[in-house]
C-alpha cells in the first residue's frame, strides 16, 4: 500500500471513529463503552512488543475533546497526562513513549471507571482495521486485522450478539430438518 492509498484509508477510519464517538455521547460517554476501553487500551509496552497501533492513536487523539487534561503524578513515560471524562469524571493515565525513530505510541489507560458500562462486551482477538507497525507484534489470537465492514459494525455494535447467532442457527437447523 502506498502513502495515498493510506491517506484514504486513514481519513475513511477517522470519519468512521468520530461517528463511534458522537453515538457514544449520545447515549452516555465513551467510558461506558467496553469496546472503546479495548481499543484504547492495547499497550505493547505490558507485553514487551514495540509497535505503533494506528486504529488506538486514532481513537485516543480524536476522543481528546472529551476529556480535561490535567497533570499527572506519574513519570514513568517520556510523558504523562491525567485525563478525566468531562461527562462521567472516570479517570485515565494517558502516556507517550517512543522506542526508535520509526516506532512511537500513546497510550490511554483506564484508571477508575465511574460509568456504568452500557455498551457491547469486548472480544478476542481484538479487531484492528488499520493495524499495527513495529518491531515485534502480539500473536493474532490477542489482535487480528479485519475489514473495515467488521471494525465499524464491532464499533458501532452492530454484530449480532451471541444469543442472536445462536437462535438463528437453531432457526436453520429447523429448515434443515423439516425438510
Ligand atoms: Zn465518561
Amino acid at each position: 500500500m502506498d502513502q495515498n492509498e493510506f491517506a484514504v484509508i486513514h481519513k475513511k477510519t477517522s470519519e468512521l471513529l468520530v461517528a463511534a464517538l458522537e453515538r457514544y455521547n449520545q447515549n452516555a460517554c465513551q467510558c461506558a463503552y467496553p469496546r472503546f476501553q479495548q481499543l484504547i487500551g492495547i499497550d505493547c509496552t505490558e507485553t514487551g512488543d514495540a509497535f505503533h497501533c494506528y486504529d488506538t492513536e486514532l481513537l485516543i487523539n480524536l476522543s481528546k475533546k472529551y476529556f480535561n487534561i490535567g497533570v499527572s503524578n506519574l513519570n514513568n513515560e517520556n510523558a504523562n497526562e491525567k485525563w478525566t471524562c468531562k461527562k462521567c469524571q472516570s479517570v485515565y493515565e494517558y502516556g507517550w513513549q517512543d522506542f526508535s525513530i520509526a516506532v512511537e505510541r500513546q497510550k490511554l489507560e483506564l484508571v477508575e471507571l465511574k460509568a456504568k458500562p452500557i455498551g457491547k462486551e469486548a472480544s478476542k482477538p481484538i479487531p484492528l482495521y488499520l493495524g499495527l507497525a513495529g518491531h515485534t507484534y502480539p500473536p493474532r489470537t490477542e489482535i487480528d486485522q479485519v475489514s473495515f465492514e467488521e471494525f465499524e459494525s464491532y464499533l458501532m455494535e452492530k454484530d449480532r450478539s451471541a444469543l442472536w447467532k445462536c437462535l438463528g442457527n437453531i432457526n436453520w437447523l429447523r429448515g434443515i430438518i423439516k425438510k
